[in-house]
């Protein structure tokens, strides 16, 4: 039997009709919409095409979003200079830098960078003092890629209280905010990394599986327990035409996409599993519309929390 896809769009289109008239009542209280300021720096195309997306998807519900731009030579004080601004000012409720920055910034960049956010305006959530939040279940301001998988579930009427959640991945934006959101709405969560021995058994234990390793096609067929429902969150450009047919089956539609342009993006989890869980998140299409879903409620998140609680210092 093949399982139920889980459509990321369709949910994700629903969040964004939600957040409508938030946006409406914010923007006659406050005389302006709701405001993001997103630093980029260098050139990344990756980068180039996540942050155009937000732009866009921002721009549709009515938000104001600003871009800086920061040249890949520049040092990471000019971020920080940037990050700073964007703090002080009160036009902007909210502030994304986009990962990654370039590596002539210093391993520590983002680190240092993300520790300057103003907490109340960290739409992303990755400042220490949201972390802390999230950790004690006292949050505002989740990161957007796991707490919009707590909403796909919900809404998709997959249980999570009681059942056992494997999450592969323990990366500080996705694996770790995921295992403490799960246990939040108590699951019993596992993480699993590239240490855990035995990795399929353990994997098959899971009634709800999250696999965020950035590898493709990694998660197979076999470890995962008959019904279950599986995350894909990964998100890799596959340009090597033995490991697409390794991927898809001779009669996939999606081979003639990678024959025209060369390259198919593929989750962690190998296409075959459709065929043993119950519902799975395809890829594109799963994860990905989510992560924006929750960039743009947090934004209206912090947008609506500044109103509530002004600064008496902010500047213009
Ligand atoms: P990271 O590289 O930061 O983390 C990867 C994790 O996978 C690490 O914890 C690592 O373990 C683990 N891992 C690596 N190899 C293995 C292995 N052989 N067995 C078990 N675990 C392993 O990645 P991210 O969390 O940032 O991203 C993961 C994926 O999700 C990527 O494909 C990324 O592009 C995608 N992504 C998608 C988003 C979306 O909106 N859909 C948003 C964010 C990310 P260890 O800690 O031991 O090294």
């Amino acid at each position: 039997m093949s399982a139920r896809l889980l459509d990321g769009n369709d949910i994700g289109a629903r969040i964004r009709a939600e957040l409508a008239p938030r946006i409406a009542a914010f923007t006659e209280q406050a005389a302006r919409p709701p405001a993001l300021g997103i630093v980029l720096a260098g050139a990344d195309a990756a980068s180039e095409i996540y942050v155009g997306t937000k732009l866009k998807s921002a721009g549709e519900v009515g938000c104001r979003t600003d871009l800086i731009r920061i040249p890949a030579e520049a040092p990471v004080e000019a971020v920080l200079d940037a990050v700073r601004r964007l703090n002080e000012s009160d036009e902007y409720d909210g502030i994304l830098v986009q990962s990654p920055l370039p590596a002539s910034m210093g391993g520590d960049a983002e680190q240092v960078v993300f520790d300057t956010i103003d907490p109340a305006k960290d739409v992303d959530g990755f400042t220490p003092v949201n972390v802390g939040l999230l950790v004690q279940k006292r949050h505002t301001l989740a990161p957007c890629t796991p707490s919009g998988i707590i909403e796909l579930l919900r809404r998709s009427d997959i249980p999570i209280a009681g059942a056992r959640a494997v999450v592969i991945g323990r990366s500080d934006i996705v694996g770790k905010p995921m295992a403490l959101l799960l246990l939040h709405q108590n699951a019993t969560v596992t993480v699993c990394h590239s240490k855990t021995r035995d990795l399929p058994a353990v994997v098959r234990e899971g009634d709800i599986v999250v696999a965020a390793i950035g590898r493709a096609g990694f998660v197979q067929t076999d470890w995962i327990k008959p019904g279950a429902t599986v995350v894909d969150v990964g998100i890799n450009r596959v340009t090597d035409a033995a490991e697409i047919e390794r991927l898809l089956p001779a009669d996939s539609p999606r081979r003639a996409v990678f024959a025209k342009r060369g390259a198919l993006v593929v989750g962690d989890v190998h296409p075959g599993v459709v065929e043993t869980a119950g519902a799975l998140t395809p890829v594109p299409g799963g994860v990905g519309p989510l992560t924006i879903a929750m960039l743009l409620h947090n934004t209206v998140a912090a947008a609506e929390e500044r109103i509530r609680t002004p600064r008496p210092s902010a500047r213009v």
